[in-house]
């Protein structure tokens, strides 16, 4: 019989997470323990016949909406827009997306958008966004404080155009081109967000200037202006995001970010890996046995003292796990968890074309803002990703907490299966973050009140 189970061996308990079912189940019992291969497939069939787990019938992988419900989303309920403003930056990150390191990414150059099409942008975000009770604008790049002066008009134009709507706007900058006068106008912007790269004492190793210059300096003095002179915007508005290469460069930066008492990052996420070089695989390439002592140490903290720091890494995919649908599935599986194109936001990029968001390298026509969407293209991405799941996924035992987004799927205008190395490494986030969420049920359920949604 087959069934979509894994086992979970905590130091107090063991537990069937059945993907069928959804549910985390716990089968403590003398007969368990030593948890050996034979040993699971004799407890699966048992399990299996006293009916706490089920047999894997699935035969397709679907979307949550069908085609018709997914247009109606499109023509009023787009959440947020991110503009592309320029193709530019004044870094030059070896890890970036643009850096030369990632197959099919384009390369940081001279492209910037007009600022016409950035307000024929925006009225087009209006109109797809009539049913929505808010509207976000995200400014993105390259950099996107290459262009403050731009920012500040689009700003005023979109606060014109969608009137008494609540609106929100954040950019996401390197930091290093923060001036007084920024400051100065977000101070009179209170709904816009600046998240700032910031990595810690490893910053400088990967995020540098093109003459190699590390950035970490002047976006500390940068950041303690702001403190000192507009603690309002630092306070509310600056956040920050940090990208490490290992748990071990993890335990390095929440020393950093203590140690300059900077407020917790929004995010803590490790370097893409998919399409990356032998520089990013290089970048990549951490001490296993140093980083599995890392991550234990953080694991230990979190669980014992819910730490901020920690949370910021952790805690996306365990809202995931908190929070997921607990309806049995039969003969189709629904995609949970994988947004469908522009159903979170709609990327428009330099030259007005759209994509599905600023980490794809999709070069498929999915519309631009002279003719809007194209559906049969959209149609053709969603059957794709459909078809690829129900033939890859549907036999995996993590298929309803896994995060494959669109982007692992596509590579230029070509569709793909995710590579063997890329699952086996999401399996394995997946299976750890089960545990992880099972020792805090045991050890500090309390914690789990931060993850509901
Ligand atoms: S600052 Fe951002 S856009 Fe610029 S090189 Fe670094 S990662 Fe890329
Ligand atoms: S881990 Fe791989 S096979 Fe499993 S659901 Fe995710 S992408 Fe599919």
């Amino acid at each position: 019989m087959k069934t979509l189970v894994e086992y979970i061996c905590t130091e107090k308990s063991t537990y069937a997470y059945d993907a069928i079912s959804n549910k985390i189940i716990s089968i403590s019992g003398d007969f368990i323990q030593p948890l050996t291969k034979r040993d699971s497939f004799a407890i699966t069939n048992y399990l299996t016949r006293c009916g706490v787990i089920s047999e894997n019938k699935i035969k397709e992988a679907i979307w949550i909406n069908s085609f018709s419900e997914y247009i109606k989303m499109l023509g009023g309920k787009i959440p947020a827009l991110v503009l592309e403003l320029e193709q530019e930056c004044n870094l030059r990150c070896d890890y970036c997306v643009y850096s030369g390191n990632y197959e099919n990414y384009r390369t940081h150059n001279a492209t910037a958008m007009k600022i016409d099409t950035a307000m024929k942008a925006i009225e087009f975000f209006h109109s797809h966004n009539r049913e929505a009770d808010k509207a976000t604008i995200f400014f993105f790049g390259g950099e996107p404080l290459l262009r403050q002066d731009t920012i500040k008009t689009l700003v005023e134009y979109a606060k014109s155009i969608f009137g008494s709507k609540p609106l929100s706007f954040s950019a996401s900058t390197n930091g290093t081109l923060i001036t007084p006068d920024f400051l100065s106008w977000l101070h009179t912007e209170p709904t816009f967000n600046l998240y700032i790269t910031l990595n810690g004492t490893n910053h400088d190793k990967y995020r540098h200037f093109p003459d190699s210059r590390g950035s970490l300096k002047i976006i500390l003095n940068h950041i303690s202006f702001a403190r000192d002179n507009f603690p309002d915007v630092y306070n509310n508005q600056i956040k920050f995001l940090c990208n490490v290469d290992s748990f071990a460069e993890m335990v390095d930066a929440r020393n950093f970010y203590i140690s300059h008492s900077l407020h917790t990052p929004a995010t803590t996420s490790f370097i893409m890996k998919r399409y990356g070089n032998e520089k990013i695989d290089s970048i990549l390439r951490a001490d296993i046995q140093r980083d599995n002592v890392a991550f234990e140490a953080l694991v230990d903290l979190y669980i014992n003292s819910g730490d901020e720091f920690c949370h910021s890494h952790f805690s996306d995919s365990l809202m995931t796990i908190h929070n997921r649908s607990m309806t049995a599935v039969y003969d189709c599986v629904p995609i949970e968890r994988t947004c469908q194109p522009f159903g979170a936001k709609l990327f428009i990029d330099a030259t007005g074309q759209f994509n599905i968001c600023e980490r794809t390298n999709s070069t498929i026509n999915l519309g631009n803002i002279q003719n809007g969407f194209n559906l049969e293209g959209i149609k053709t991405l969603l059957d794709s990703y459909k078809n690829i799941s129900s033939n890859a996924c549907i036999y995996c035992s993590v298929q309803r907490l896994c995060p494959r987004c669109l982007a692992a799927m596509i590579s230029g205008n070509l569709f793909c299966s995710i590579p063997d190395d890329i699952c086996k490494n999401i399996r394995m986030s997946i299976l750890r973050e089960l545990k992880l969420y099972c020792e805090i049920s045991e050890k500090n359920p309390k914690l789990l009140r931060l993850l509901s949604r």
